[in-house]
């Protein structure tokens, strides 16, 4: 028997060293280049805002195939970035991108220095843990022989009615808990409500296709929506969310995508089609989410201005 937090980690983390996952998602750096480098922008201009010290690191989490790092770095050519990146597989793609990396398991092996990070689809990737309201009480959700079992849990949520589901991203709040905690300016962009709700957000992807979460692990991608308001809540200094159509249209998406078309008019319908994408609510614009960590003397950061 293990806990429902325990097998996601297990099954995402052999997924990710065996699998292609690109070929069930497409992400936001691999439609376009533009999202690229506007974060690189971005990660200049605030570095700016923190008095250009010299000693500042970039790095990111989950970097993917590393093209989101790739862009980012001709917007803000640095000698030398951090990657956090659990997979082999993806460590050999990302090098072919981003030469100039280091790789870490963990945020705990980053340099010590003034950081800035950056990921993308990264949290939705951390294990959750789950509960059920029953009538006795909260219970907890474990996976036994690919099947959910229940223990009762010493829990402090809502009084939900009986039959609803619950889940606490706490990986994702360590996370940003660890990043606050050494003054890191953080850039997050994923997928999750404004407000905390109940219900379950685990889902499985398997060839292109919804799948079980407890088959196979391994073999199917596995994610939870990120609950911003949850994180907020845990952590200091946290701005946003705000919607990713709204963050990237005001950080001039529009207006590079239109440039890079005029520029290389073979690919002036992909720029157009990919922006439209990331910003139109019935497609990445708003269920996305940009929320950031700041340390308290900084100003607003690009982006959170509202
Ligand atoms: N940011 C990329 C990829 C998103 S997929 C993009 O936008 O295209 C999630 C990424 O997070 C993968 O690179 C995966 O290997 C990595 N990852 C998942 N869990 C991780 C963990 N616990 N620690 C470090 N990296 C992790």
């Amino acid at each position: 028997m293990e806990r429902f937090d325990h097998f996601m980690a297990r099954a995402n983390a052999a997924y990710y060293a065996a699998q292609d996952p690109f070929k069930n998602f497409t992400t936001a750096p691999e439609l376009t280049q533009v999202f690229g480098e506007i974060l690189g922008a971005w990660a200049k201009t605030v570095w700016q805002m923190m008095g250009a010290p010299e000693n500042v690191i970039l790095a990111e989490a989950g970097p993917g195939r590393g093209t989101l790092m790739a862009d980012a770095l001709r917007l803000w050519p640095r000698a030398q970035v951090h990657l956090l990146e659990t997979s082999p597989r993806l460590r050999a793609e990302q090098a072919a991108r981003v030469p100039n990396a280091v790789w870490h398991e963990s945020l705990d092996t980053l340099p010590d220095g003034p950081l800035i990070l950056l990921a993308n689809e990264f949290l939705d990737a951390l294990p959750v843990r789950q509960f059920v309201r029953r009538e006795t009480g909260w219970h907890e959700l474990y996976v036994e022989d690919g099947a959910y079992t229940e223990l009762p849990a010493d829990i402090g949520l809502p009084d939900d009615p009986v039959g609803s589901v619950r889940e606490i991203n706490e990986a994702a709040v360590e996370f940003c808990r660890k990043l606050a905690a050494r003054g890191a300016v953080a850039l997050f962009f994923d997928y999750g409500p404004m407000q905390s709700a109940p219900g379950s957000s685990v889902q499985a992807i398997r060839d292109g296709a919804y799948a079980d979460p407890l088959q196979c692990p391994g073999q199917a991608d596995l994610t939870a929506h990120v609950d911003f308001a949850a994180i907020a809540a845990c952590v200091e200094n946290v701005q946003g969310p705000v919607k990713q159509n709204a963050f990237l249209t005001g950080l001039g998406l529009f207006q590079r995508s239109d440039f890079l078309a005029r520029k290389y008019p073979g690919k002036a319908r992909d720029f157009a089609l990919a922006a439209e994408r990331l910003t139109a609510p019935e497609a990445m614009g708003s269920l996305f989410k940009a929320m950031a960590l700041c340390p308290k003397h900084l100003p607003r950061l690009p982006g959170f201005e509202i």
